[in-house]
Order: structure tokens, then sequence, then C-alpha cells
């Protein structure tokens, strides 16, 4: 009897849709299962802002994925290369020496060339402006090595992978979710359990991509594996992902991989609701706090709020909002950096309160008034005020002898209104998952390829530790859900 598709894919965002276009193109039939009803679907993709972290050796590598852009466009920006050893350097530094030195180095090589094969598919790419780059002597200057996204942010990446999949007799099924993986005697993957209109069902096909995200949605999943405390937080993204497609296939015997006590995790807004809202998206973070401080409800510091473009910061300062009384923190500048703050500092659902005085600030937001007093008056006294400040580049501005040190653009907090923003920590993403081979495919504990299986995005663990670069979670879904594709 022939099977229901060639290919079955597991789940439906970026690296799904990368993973069925890619096997589609190859004139497989493929279908996608989506556990989301369809006005939910695309996981967190939907929720990013769409930036794609890839390699170029020359801001001419560019222009390809932005035809539209005159000469004279082009002429305004300054945007420095971003050639594979420095990718890879980034994911070596943010991970602590971790990352597997296979998958970062096909991630690495395979980045830009993907990004032309969505370009080539049909996918329209921008600047990434208002996020990643900063008007400097007249000049706009990109820094953090993050410089495209998809037109349209997270939303119009994926309602593209949707019309292209439709366009491509991809077989969509929404509110699907695979519960779970099919074996043979020979331990093969020859198809999926599904629900599908309340009724259980198998679908058959020779291969499957398992797309499904990470756990992060899973509050007794977060207990068990990241830590206590972490039941409490926010999802940023999709309630979908409760790691259904792990624990499938570690039921079958595949081997767990990557850091399973590790996860993306931000500053969010302290009123932010339990899972991400699509009509808000990522604007719930508060990604400036470079430009500023950053203190708990006993008004000390416990950040280098500097220590790198908030590209490399940024996930791993989440866990250390986390670990601070009440789970809360406070973002504080004054009205000299103010308007450098990102849009999502202006959204109407902001948790925050301004002063003319540092005391009356730290009262309204429920912080210690004297030691918060303290703590700004020592870091305006150790700030460099030689150095000029420039939020383009590392500036080399900092404040020292003071605990913890902020190594760059530290400027005094001294020019009224202060303004202060409340934020928690929000889970983005977990680290851990499963090992994938260069093919694609999912190692089982012997460390073999378990046949018919595949993986990407997310789930796949190994790439990720401790901390991410901005923008790489895109990049390698794109890149391994493709290679799944293109093998399964
Ligand atoms: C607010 C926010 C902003 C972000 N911004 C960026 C950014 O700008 N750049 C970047 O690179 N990364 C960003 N990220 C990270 C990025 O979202 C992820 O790295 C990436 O989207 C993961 O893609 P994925 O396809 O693996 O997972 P997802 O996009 O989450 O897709 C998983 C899919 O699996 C489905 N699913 C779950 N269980 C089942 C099941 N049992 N059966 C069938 N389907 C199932 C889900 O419904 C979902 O459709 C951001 C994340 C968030 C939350």
């Amino acid at each position: 009897m022939a099977k229901d598709a060639d290919v079955i894919v597991v789940g439906g965002g970026n690296a799904a849709l990368a993973a069925a276009l890619a096997a589609a193109e190859r004139g497989r039939r493929v279908i996608v299962l989506e556990k989301a009803p369809q006005e939910w679907r695309g996981g967190n993709s939907y929720f990013t802002g769409g930036g794609f972290r890839f390699a170029f050796p020359d801001p001419e590598a560019l222009r390809p994925l932005l035809p539209d852009m005159t000469d004279a466009e082009w002429a305004q920006y300054d945007i420095p290369p971003y050639p594979e050893d420095q990718y890879y350097d980034d994911l070596i530094t943010v991970t602590e020496g971790l990352t597997d030195p296979d998958l970062a180095d096909y991630l690495v090589r395979h980045s830009y060339e993907t990004v032309r094969w969505m370009r080539d598919l049909g996918f329209r790419f921008a600047l990434l402006l208002r996020r990643q780059s900063y008007v400097v002597d007249g000049r706009t200057r990109f820094w953090g090595g993050l410089i495209v996204e998809a037109v349209g942010g997270g939303p119009g990446l994926v309602d593209r992978w949707y019309e292209l999949a439709a366009a491509h007799g991809v077989d969509v099924r929404y509110s699907t979710p695979a519960v779970r993986l099919v074996t043979d005697e020979t331990e093969r993957v020859v198809g999926v359990e599904v629900v599908q209109d309340g009724r259980r069902r198998i679908l058959e096909a020779e291969a499957v991509v398992l797309a499904a995200g990470g756990f992060e949605a899973n509050p007794e999943w977060r207990a068990r594996y990241l830590g206590p405390l972490w039941d409490l937080v926010p999802v940023r993204g999709t309630p979908y992902n409760t790691g259904d497609a792990i624990r499938m296939a570690l039921d079958i015997g595949a081997l767990p991989w990557g850091h399973w006590s590790g996860c993306h995790a931000v500053a969010w807004d302290a009123n932010a609701p339990e899972h991400g809202d699509r009509k808000v998206g990522d604007q719930f973070q508060k990604h400036s706090y470079p430009l500023g401080i950053i203190v708990n409800r006993n008004g000390e510091r416990f950040v280098d709020e500097g220590a790198d473009f908030r590209n490399y910061t940024y996930a791993k300062y989440g866990r250390a909002i986390l670990a601070q009384p009440g789970r809360v923190a406070f973002q504080i500048f004054d009205a000299k950096t103010v308007p450098l703050l990102r849009d999502e500092y202006r959204i109407r659902q902001v948790t925050k309160a301004e002063a003319n005085d540092l005391g009356t600030l730290a009262e309204r937001l429920g912080i210690d008034p004297a030691r918060f007093v303290a703590t700004v008056e020592a870091f305006n006294r150790a700030c460099d005020p030689t150095t000029p400040f420039n939020p383009a580049v590392k500036d080399g501005k900092a404040a020292r002898g003071i605990t913890p040190p902020k190594s760059n653009w530290a400027v005094p907090l001294d020019t009224p209104p202060y303004v202060g923003f409340a934020v928690t920590c929000g889970i983005t993403f977990t680290f851990g998952g499963l090992k994938i081979n260069d093919r694609g495919q999912v190692l089982n504990t012997r460390r073999e390829p378990i046949p018919g299986l595949y993986a990407a995005g997310e789930l796949v663990g190994g790439l990720f530790y401790h901390n991410y670069p901005g923008g790489a979670g895109l990049m390698a879904g794109a890149v391994f859900g493709r290679l799944a594709g293109q093998n399964a």
C-alpha cells in the first residue's frame, strides 16, 4: 500500500518549513504536521524579529539579498564584514568553548548559502536598521554581526514559508500533533502516530524530520532540567513547544545531547503574560540595557551591562535576573540615553516609572531608595570621563573600581528625568535536545544514525551552551532544516 507521504515533517516553524521546502524541491511528497491551530502556526519563529545571523566576507555580498537598494542608499551605511572565522569564534566564545565544532562549522559555512537559497525561493530581506545600527557622525553604522531581517519580521517570515509550501504542494495539517514515532523491526522509523480530528491514527512515510521546538513551554520539564524557579518564568513565544518530539525520539533510543540545563532567556517585561502574545510579538523584550544600568530590588547592580554588544549578552542575562530577589530587575536610563532606546520601550504594555530625582524613581519602582541612590552615585563617579561615548562600537568607555564593572558605554546617570523599566526573566528556547550527524540524521545511544529519522531547529542539542549569539536560532533552523530536508 502507498505510504501517506515520502517525508513527514513534525513541527510548523522555520526549521520545519525549511526542511519541507528542501524536500519538496526534490520532488518529494511532504506532509507537515503542525500541533497548533492555523491561527497559531509558526511556533517561536512567528515571534521573532526575523533576524538571520550569517557570515559574509564583504558588504557587497549582501547586495544580492537586497536587490531593491540603490547605490545611494548603500553609500549611507557602514557595514563591517562578518567573516566565517568571526562567526565561528563568536560561537566558541559565547558557549564558553562548548559548542560542537562540527555543528558550528556546518552552520557557519552554510549560513550565507542558505540565505541565498531562501532569497531564490522567494524571500525578501531588509537591513535591521532600527535594531542593529546607530547613527554616528552622520553615518549609519551596523554592529554585532547581525545585519539582515526577513521582510515582515517573524510573521512575514512564517507567512512566506507557508505560501511557498502551498506553492510546492506541501500538505500542511494544522491542529495535528505527532504523539509517537512508529518503527519497524529493524528500528527504522516508518511513520508517525498523530491525533487528527480527535482520533489517533498512523501516517506512514519513508522519512520523518523532527522540528517541533524545544521544551520551553513545559513548566514540569523546565523545573526538572533547568532547575528551581524555571517553572515560574513567562514563555516568550509559543505555548505549543512542550518537548514532544524530543520525548518521542528518546522513547525510541535517541541520544540526549547538548546543554539540558541551559536555555536562552532574556529581560522581559515584568508584567508580560504566561506565554507570547501574537500581537505584541517580541516587544516585551527590553534589549537596550547596554546604554544604562540594571539594578535589583535592593538597588544593587549584578551584571556588567556593557560587557559586549547586547547580541552576545542578552540571552544569558535572563538567568541572572531570575536569581534576583522577587525575580525582577530594573533597567535605568536618563534623559541623555532615552532617545537611543529601541522601539520596544515605547509600547503601551510597558512597566515603567519616571521621576526627576533618583530617590523618587526608586520608590515608584519598588527599589530600596537609599541603596539605589548610593549605587548610582558610585557608578557615576566610576565612569571614565575622557573616552568618548560611541554606541556603535565597543567604545571602552568603562566604569571601573566598582563591582561589577561596566566595560563599555558607561555614561553617568545625571540628567533628569530618569526612567526605569521593570523586567523579569522570559524564556525563549531550551538548549538540550538530540544529536544529529552531518546528514541531519538523529543518532541513537549507540551513536549510530536511526534510519529514517532527521532533526532540525531548537530540538537539536550541541550548538548552544550557556549563551547564544543573536540571530543564530533562525539561521541554524534554516541551515539544518534544509540539510534534513535534502537528505530525508
Ligand atoms: C520573542 C522571540 C524573538 C526571537 N527573535 C529571534 C530573532 O530575531 N532571530 C533568531 O534567529 N531567533 C530568534 N528567536 C529564536 C527563534 O524563535 C528560534 O530559534 C527558532 O524560531 C526556532 O525555530 P524552530 O522551527 O526550531 O521552532 P519553532 O518555530 O518554535 O517551531 C516549532 C513548531 O513545532 C510545533 N510543535 C510542537 N510540538 C509538536 C508536535 N507534537 N507535533 C507537531 N508539531 C509540534 C509548534 O507548534 C511549532 O510550530 C526568537 C524567539 C522568540 C520567542
